[in-house]
């Protein structure tokens, strides 16, 4: 019985092992993650007590190069949910062809329950916890949900107390320190750049598009501005608290500076109020899952009307979910394809960190597109020829990547 976020993920890999003929042996070495630390943090809070946290970190994969991977904060990051998020990393960095393992941590908080300073306290000590596993050749950082540019300068900052100065020991910084330009907007430039290709291949009409987006974080938001900047017709968002809804089109610049004065999307009162799982359901022609895994399951799957999904968050659908839809013509994009512009422009940001040498915008831009560009054609070449979904194209062009460095490097 699948029981976990991390058993869902590998019923993906299965698939791909078997269509691949891997031995048993490799199948083994691929699946389990190589280390996994867990450690307490305890973190003097504002009120004078301690307070204890628990922290991970998870590193998958590390045949093509340095461990790399998002940290988030949220209460519901346990174990298995960070094992899961790490070997998406390994396939993710291998299907775009970035240098890079999977790695993935994660300290079980709300951070916005703490202050400014017990968020400082409580990276500070999840850094000093896990430095020895990770380095800028060893294991690299970067924020995920909960998590920001601060918290990367903060993470930087504890390093460099231990090591010396060394930007590259995480990416998404602050641009102040050595972060790159465009890295705040990647992923979410990466889900416009996979949105437009894919309204090409189908010759969909960009204003007769009709785009529903959950979620209005770093990912989301960036998706809608641009989606909304190119044409298309945004119809609803949501946030954790609920969404709204107009079926002709919502004003994402109101929108947007609505919520950066401190809003609710759901409270944007010139539109309809929408719970998430009934904007889930809504009549369009894309849906974005941008928030949280596990969104889309067996329960919701029939009711979901949308032909074309693009996974912009990690794992929102679950396996048997994957499945009714696909049966129902679906497409589905997965999230190890479309969102990898934030990873993909995380190591532009460590090249520039190693080399000192900065990059215009425009420059990070358009290599981000070439490569998600060309990983997007990978995928959906290999889903024709192969007449596979897209996501088990996708995880067949990671996995053989990973195995066929593991016997090249001939360590077993
Ligand atoms: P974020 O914290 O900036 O934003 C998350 C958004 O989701 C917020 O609007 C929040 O209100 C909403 N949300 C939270 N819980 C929700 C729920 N239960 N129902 C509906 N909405 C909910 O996070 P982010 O960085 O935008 O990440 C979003 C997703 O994208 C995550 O799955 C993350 O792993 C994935 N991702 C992020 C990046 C990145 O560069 N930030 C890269 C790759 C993948």
């Amino acid at each position: 019985m699948v029981t976990s976020t991390f058993d869902q993920v590998n019923l993906f890999f299965d698939k791909a092992a078997g269509r691949l003929g891997l031995s048993i042996g490799i199948q083994e070495m691929l699946k389990r993650p190589w280390r996994e630390l867990q450690v307490q943090i305890p973190v003097r809070m504002d009120n004078g007590k301690i307070q204890v946290f628990t922290g991970y970190r998870v590193q998958h994969n590390g045949a093509r190069g340095p461990y790399k991977g998002g940290v988030r904060y949220h209460p519901d990051a346990d174990l298995e949910e960070v094992r899961a998020l790490a070997s998406l990393m390994t396939w993710k960095t291998a299907l775009v062809g970035l240098p890079y393992g999977g790695a993935k941590g994660g300290v079980q908080v709300d951070p916005k329950q703490l202050s400014k300073g017990e968020l400082n306290r409580l990276t500070r000590r999840y850094i000093q916890s896990i430095e020895h596993i990770i380095g800028p050749t060893r294991d690299i950082p970067a924020p995920d949900l909960g998590t920001n540019a601060q918290t990367m300068a903060w993470m930087m900052d504890a390093y460099g107390q231990l090591h010396g100065y060394a930007p590259a020991i995480v990416t998404g910084k602050p641009v102040e320190l050595g972060g790159s330009l465009g890295r705040e907007a990647a992923t979410g430039r990466g889900v416009s750049y996979i949105l437009n290709e894919t309204a090409k291949d189908l010759g969909l009409d960009v204003k007769e598009t009709k785009v529903v987006i959950q979620g209005f974080g770093n990912v989301g938001l960036w998706a809608a501005r641009l989606m909304h900047n190119s044409g298309y017709s945004i119809i609803g968002v949501s946030d954790v608290n609920g969404g709204v809804y107009n079926p002709h089109g919502l004003n994402i610049t109101l929108l947007e500076s609505y919520v950066k004065a401190g809003g609710k999307v759901s409270e944007f009162n010139e539109e309809k109020q929408i719970s998430n799982a009934k904007l889930l359901e809504l009549a369009c022609d894309v849906l974005i899952p941008a928030a949280i895994d596990n969104v889309i399951t067996k329960e919701n799957a029939l009711s979901i009307k949308a032909p074309l999904i693009l996974e912009a968050a990690n794992h929102p659908i679950t396996p048997e979910a994957d499945h009714i839809l696909s049966e129902k013509g679906v497409t589905i994009l997965p999230d190890i394809l479309v969102n990898a512009g934030g990873v993909i422009v995380s190591y532009f940001e460590w090249t520039q960190n190693l080399q000192q040498f900065h990059w215009e915008e425009n420059q990070v831009n358009d290599e981000l597109k070439k490569i998600l560009i060309r990983a997007y054609h990978e995928v959906r070449e290999l889903a024709l020829s192969a007449h596979v979904t897209h996501r088990q194209a996708a995880f067949e062009i990671g996995v053989q990547r990973v195995a066929q460095v593991i016997e090249l490097r001939g360590f077993v």
